[in-house]
This record gives structure tokens, sequence and C-alpha cells, in this order.
């Protein structure tokens, strides 16, 4: 029987859409219709498992599943023995201490004997620990920003983006104790053939991610200023340079990555580059 690798995905919430379009991305077809909770990939060895994601780690710990995609704050709460593979940049969040606005904020011995309400209470200890603050941890499992308001915590230490939900029940966010982006993990003991799987699936998701960090650009530039232009367009290897039909003047096609490219482009035009034209990458093979 031909082997396939089981991926963990969450079935629904934060994760699920970005999960599987990355796999989507991918080339790889699926359904995933219907609220199933397994299903397989048309064109690439893959069968998904839909679970919460608080199940992910557990079932490829276990190996009902082989990989995962799931939150660093989920992986790291619930210690279980799994690789991290790779880091896929969506999905950023952030696990921090609020406190009710009224109160002044001194630093971390505010939380002295105070009772702090969470669902993630090992990553909450360790902090705690580190830090060498003693307060009570109340675990619970949802709705944690109300535990302030009735009475049941002084505190929460609870997942943040924008800080509104925090807001709207009359918390201050005071401390950021752990940064989260989503993951994809895998079981330690997965066979050669599987292995094998996961490796041309990496590879895959390499090519996506720098694809989707880079942008392809092509200007126009007079022939005594190519140098200058050349030296600010490195390139995969160096820029291929076509001549234009207009006498004196070369097109210039480049790669540059998304994080450096509003200056590049700056630096470009006061070079004396012209008609510049950013394409973006699908695939990007390094
Ligand atoms: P489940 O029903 O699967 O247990 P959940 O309610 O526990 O879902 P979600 O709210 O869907 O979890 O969040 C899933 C993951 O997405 C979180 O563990 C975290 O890594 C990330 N996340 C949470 N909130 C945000 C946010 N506001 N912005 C971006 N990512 C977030
Ligand atoms: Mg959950």
């Amino acid at each position: 029987m031909n082997t396939i690798l089981r991926i963990a995905v969450q079935k629904s919430g934060r994760l699920s859409e970005s999960s599987l379009d990355l796999i989507r991305e991918c080339g790889i077809r699926f359904s995933n219709g219907g609220g199933k909770l397994m299903s397989s990939a048309q064109n690439f060895p893959l069968e998904f498992l839909f679970l919460r994601d608080d199940d992910i780690p557990g079932y490829v710990a276990d190996g009902v599943a082989d990989i995962g995609i799931v939150g660093e704050n989920e992986l790291v709460e619930k210690e279980k023995d799994v690789s991290l593979v790779k880091r896929l940049g969506f999905s950023k969040c952030r696990l921090s201490l609020a406190i009710p606005k009224s109160e002044n904020y001194e630093g971390l011995k505010n939380f002295e004997s105070k009772s702090i309400a969470t669902s993630y209470p090992n990553i909450l200890a360790s902090f705690l620990q580190k830090e060498g603050i003693k307060a009570d941890i109340h675990e619970i499992s949802g709705s944690v920003e109300i535990a302030p308001g009735i009475g049941l915590a002084d505190a929460i230490c609870d997942i943040v983006s924008s800080g509104s939900t925090l807001l709207t029940n009359g918390l201050k966010e005071v401390e950021v104790i752990f940064k989260s982006e989503a993951v994809l993990v895998a079981n330690n003991t997965l066979s050669p053939e599987k292995n094998e799987i996961l490796k041309q699936l990496l590879f895959r998701i390499d090519a996506v991610q720098a694809g989707s960090n880079n942008k392809y650009i092509l200007l126009n530039a007079p022939n005594d200023k190519l140098d200058l232009i050349i030296s600010l367009l490195p390139g995969m290897k160096s820029p291929t340079v076509l001549p234009l039909a207009t006498a004196g003047w070369s097109s210039i096609h480049s790669v540059i990555t998304e994080d450096e490219f509003w200056e590049r482009i700056q630096k470009l035009r006061q070079a004396g580059a012209e008609g510049i034209l950013i394409v973006p990458i699908e695939k990007m093979i390094l």
C-alpha cells in the first residue's frame, strides 16, 4: 500500500483558513466541505484530520497524526514530545498579562500573591518562576477576560492581538510573556517513507514562503547608469539585462525581498531607473 502522510489541522478557528490556504498554495488539491473529520488530497499523498487546536500536539505525539499545524502557544503549553519543523508566519499573536484598567502598574511585583486566570497554566507558571513571582494560577478554559470583572481573579493571562477584547472588559495589557505564530510540528518517529513525503511538502512550503517574501522587479535604465543600478539589485544570481528597442537603454529584471522593497525603489529612482514594474512571485525555488 502506498504511504500517506496524515496532517492534523484546526477544524474551525483562527488557524484553519490560513493552514488550508498554505497547503493549497503548495498545489495540493482536497475538499474540506461538510464539516468532515477527515479528507484526502487528490494529487499528493496527504490525508487531513480536522481537530480542535488543543488536541493537535497530543495527536501528533501519539502518532494518530504524523504532522500538524498548531499555534506555538498550544505547542509549548501542552508540553508534548513532538518536533517543531517549521515556523509558518501566520496567526501571529501574543500571550500577555492584563490587569484592571484602574490599577496602577509598577512592574511584575504587582502580581505577587495575586490570582491570575488563564488557559495557559504551564507557560504562565514557568514565566512566573523565572521571574521569581509567587501567584495563584486559576486555570479556566474560555472567556478568561471576564474573570476579574466577576471577582474570579485579580488579573488574567491570555492571547492578545489587537487588545480590543481587553479594553471592552475594562482591562489593560501590562506584560507580554510569550510570542506565538503558527508552526508545523511532526511526530518524532516518522518512517523513512513518511519523512520523504514530509520533505517534499517542506520543499513546496519553502517555495511558497520564498515567493511571498519576494517580488519580481522590471525597470528601464539608461546604459550609462547600468552599473550603479545593477549594484542596487542583487537578484537570485545577478540581474538580467536586455537591450530596449530605443538605443542607449536597457531593461533590467531581478528579484527583491519584501522587507527592503520601498527603500530599494527609492534608491533605484534616484539612480535613474524608469518604468519600474513590481510583479508578485507565486513560487520561488532557491
Ligand atoms: P479550538 O476550538 O480549535 O480549540 P480555540 O478557540 O482554542 O479553537 P482560536 O481562537 O481559533 O482557538 O485560535 C487558534 C490559535 O490561533 C491560537 O491558539 C493562537 O495560536 C492563534 N490566535 C488566537 N487569537 C489570535 C488572534 N487574535 N490573531 C491571530 N492569531 C490568533
Ligand atoms: Mg483551543
